[in-house]
């Protein structure tokens, strides 16, 4: 639709970034322009309206809009970060890198049992990062029950690696 024309128009692809073979999306031009910022939100928001406790959102890009959608729908945003970001007490689930491995954090306490809850990136690629953020959730014992996105890509098959939460899985936009 008309969401999806606008924001293809405003994304730019940077070829060999951060590494050669590698095509990134760069989000950053959808800040220049608040209305389509206002819309993406929208879009956001009614895929989550009513259906989630909270809104987790995942180190940086995923608080850009992940928090706006939180607020929008009157609940708790809880920031998941890298480790060794948030002061302590904090919650870690360790992830497999194509190279070496990573850790996210959340603070302890921040999560409540059996909330629903949205986890919210700015992109999906291969997954890892957000299927270790649904793990970090589970711990906690909440559910997961939706993931957003505003790119899903689909060569790298994140969203097979998502199936087994059994969440809801949006991406505004394909590639
Ligand atoms: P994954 O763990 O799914 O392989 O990678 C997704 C993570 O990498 C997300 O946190 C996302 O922000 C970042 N990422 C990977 N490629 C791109 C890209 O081309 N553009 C943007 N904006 N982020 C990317």
């Amino acid at each position: 639709e008309e969401l999806i024309k606008r924001l293809e128009a405003t994304i730019e692809n940077i070829p060999d970034f951060p590494i050669p073979g590698i095509q990134f999306k760069d989000i950053s031009p959808i800040f220049l322009d608040p209305k389509l910022y206002e819309d993406v939100i929208g879009d956001l928001v009614k895929f989550s309206r009513g259906k989630v406790d909270a809104v987790c959102g995942i180190e940086s890009r995923g608080y850009l809009f992940g928090i706006a959608v939180a607020v929008a729908l009157d609940v708790p945003f809880i920031l998941i970060r890298k480790k060794g970001k948030l002061p302590p007490p904090v919650i870690s689930e360790k992830y497999d890198l194509e190279y070496g491995s990573a850790e996210i954090e959340t603070r302890e306490g921040q999560i409540k049992k059996g909330q629903k809850i949205l986890i919210h990136d700015d992109l999906l690629a291969t997954g890892g990062t957000t299927e270790a953020a649904a793990k970090l959730v589970q711990k906690q014992g909440a559910d997961v029950v939706q993931f957003s996105f505003l790119i899903g890509l689909k060569d790298l098959n994140g969203e097979e690696k998502l199936r087994k939460f059994g969440a809801d899985i949006y991406s505004i936009l394909q590639y």
